[in-house]
């Protein structure tokens, strides 16, 4: 097996699959369109995952989530100020992005038809605010945008999920992930590493999830503390260790070698704003993290998938 599919890279890297669909660079835009999610609310839960900060994760709900064509346009605007970009994805973002009404999503999603430069529809969520008739829906975009759904799992352990709050079990992300496949629709499963409790193994058979499942995409992100949640307290109490930047450069490329290696990889390392972030402050380094990481696949002469089809 080699690794020249991946134009030199030792991984699919998302610019690396945008620039193959629509033959240049695509910038996402961040929306926050004021949804909730059913594990704050109460449907679910309360108090939401225990690492859980809108505040953290998005720039719009920082900004007081102006209304969404506003946001919109001034992605826009930006992006193209700063990186001369004319192609681009809305990605909403905030919270759970199809816990609503289906005419209220309907309505929300419609605003992008208004930006003829928006090229790609993705949507952030949860496993249980996934319906059929939420499928059906996304599935109409299908023909206009390049659709994503960005779905959380975080861990492959019931434990786990249990002791992060989140409300669902692995069972349910197999469920959405699996019938969001037969709508034909990807899925990018977004992964935490670094939870202090799970073990190399625990954190590698999640990887081993994503390989049977043959999961299109992964973002994959350090556990890093953020204030105002339920982490911080715990932390304060009682502070636990966290990964080094070196830790986390190898437990990603462990992780790395065991999904498909067609799976497309959209994120390794966030961007976490300063004023938000109680630790790791190597998180803060994220173009660092990412020399790490490619410099631990260099080492080992590895790379995306070596190991996945062990797994399958
Ligand atoms: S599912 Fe997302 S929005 Fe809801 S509590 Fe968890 S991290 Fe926050």
């Amino acid at each position: 097996m080699s690794f020249h599919f991946y134009h030199g890279k030792r991984y699919r890297t998302f610019n690396t699959y945008l620039k193959e669909t629509f033959g240049c660079r695509v910038h996402k835009v961040s929306l926050d369109a004021g949804f909730t999610c059913p594990n704050r609310d109460g449907t679910c839960g309360t108090g939401g995952c225990i690492y859980c900060s809108n505040k953290g994760f998005s720039y719009n709900t920082r900004k007081g989530v102006p209304p969404l064509t506003e946001q919109l346009k001034q992605g826009i605007d930006y992006m193209h100020r700063r990186f001369h970009a004319s192609k681009f994805i809305a990605y909403f973002q905030a919270y759970s992005s199809t816990y609503a009404p289906l005419n209220h999503l309907k309505k929300t999603y419609d605003t992008i038809r208004s930006f003829p430069e928006i090229v790609g529809l993705f949507i952030s969520t949860r496993p249980d605010c996934l319906s059929e008739a939420v499928l059906d829906l996304i599935e109409t975009y299908r023909e206009d945008y390049l659709i994503w759904i960005e779905l959380g799992l975080q861990s492959a352990s019931d434990d786990t999920l249990r002791r992060i709050n989140r409300g669902h079990t692995v069972a349910d992300f197999i469920d959405a992930a699996t019938r969001a496949a037969r709508h034909e629709l990807p899925v990018c499963a977004h992964v935490i590493l670094g939870l202090p409790w799970e073990t190399k193994r625990e954190i590698l058979k999640t990887a081993e999830l994503l390989a049977r499942l043959r999961a299109p995409g992964v973002k994959i992100h350090a556990l890093h503390i953020l204030k105002n949640t339920r982490l911080a307290s715990e932390y304060a109490a009682r502070p636990f260790a966290l990964l080094e930047m070196q830790q986390y450069a190898a437990l990603v490329c462990d992780f790395l070698e065991r999904v498909p290696p067609e799976a497309v990889v959209q994120r390794l390392a966030v961007d976490v704003p300063k004023n938000e972030l109680v630790e790791p402050q190597w998180c803060l380094r994220k173009q660092e993290t990412m020399v790490a990481i490619e410099a631990e696949l260099e080492r080992r002469n590895s790379f995306q998938g070596r190991l996945s089809r062990d797994t399958s």
